[in-house]
């Protein structure tokens, strides 16, 4: 009877194991090291990684992508399922400009509190429809909304989990003076910092933001770039990324 038991247990484990990783078999293309970028950078100089979430926004994506081009530089946009119709042209200039798109899910929901099948939905899809869109591009890393992570949901995300190291709150204070100073009076090198791309206090903080950010010799990069060239590291699958390169 114990073994019947202990059978039972083990199938049902196999199947939900095997059910928490369909999306993970899915998403094997990885492709940013596919991209080509003008940009030269330096090892040694100090470098950054802007991030944008819950984008992309046909209003205010396009003018920070301007800003990005106009200064060789890239950013990380982690992108909702739902924005996606209607902005696959924003997405194909990211990708061309040598940015990284990362995964923020589906419909912005806590993602911890749902079942894995939910889960694997809100991931997946979004995976498809940033593929379909920019016709060969899947997102290797996630951004879960609201940043809400816990050892339960990290073990079932198969990208690795990066949230940030400097919080700008543009969504709370949308005022471009304080996200500008917020950045500047805070920036290190090696700092993920958070922003999102659907303010148009964000997009001037941007305008501001990038030339004197390059001016005080920081290079902006992609997150993928960061820790490849700073830290020589891979990135793990479900190990959450919150300390940009602070030790
Ligand atoms: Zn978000």
């Amino acid at each position: 009877m114990k073994n019947k038991i202990l059978i039972c247990f083990m199938s049902l484990m196999l199947i939900l194991s095997a059910n928490v990783q369909i999306y993970a078999q899915e998403n094997t293309n990885i492709n940013e090291s596919e991209i080509n970028t003008n940009r030269n950078i330096d090892l040694n100089k100090p470098m950054v990684a802007l991030t944008f979430d819950d984008g992309p926004s046909e209003q205010y994506t396009p003018a920070i992508l301007d800003v990005l081009e106009k200064n060789n530089s890239a950013a990380t946009f982690f992108i909702l399922g739902t924005e996606i119709e209607n902005n696959e042209d924003i997405l194909v200039r990211m990708v061309e400009g040598g940015n990284q798109i990362g995964n923020h899910s589906y419909n912005h929901k806590n993602l911890t509190t749902l079942s894995n099948k939910d889960l694997n939905e809100e991931m997946s899809l979004t995976d498809k429809k940033i593929n379909e869109a920019t016709k060969y591009y899947t997102p290797s890393i996630m951004r879960p909304p609201f940043g809400f992570v816990n050892n339960e949901f990290n073990k079932k995300i198969y990208k690795p989990i990066v949230l940030w190291s400097l919080d700008t709150k543009d969504w709370e204070n949308r005022d471009t003076e304080i996200i500008v100073n917020k950045i500047l009076d805070n920036v290190k090198d090696g700092d993920i910092i958070l922003m999102h791309d659907i303010y148009d206090s964000t997009a001037k903080a941007v305008e501001i933001v990038v030339p004197e950010l390059i001016n005080r010799g920081y290079q902006l990069v992609t997150v993928s770039e960061l820790y490849e060239y700073k830290n020589t590291t891979t990135l793990f699958n479900g190990k959450v990324y919150n300390k940009g390169l602070t030790k």
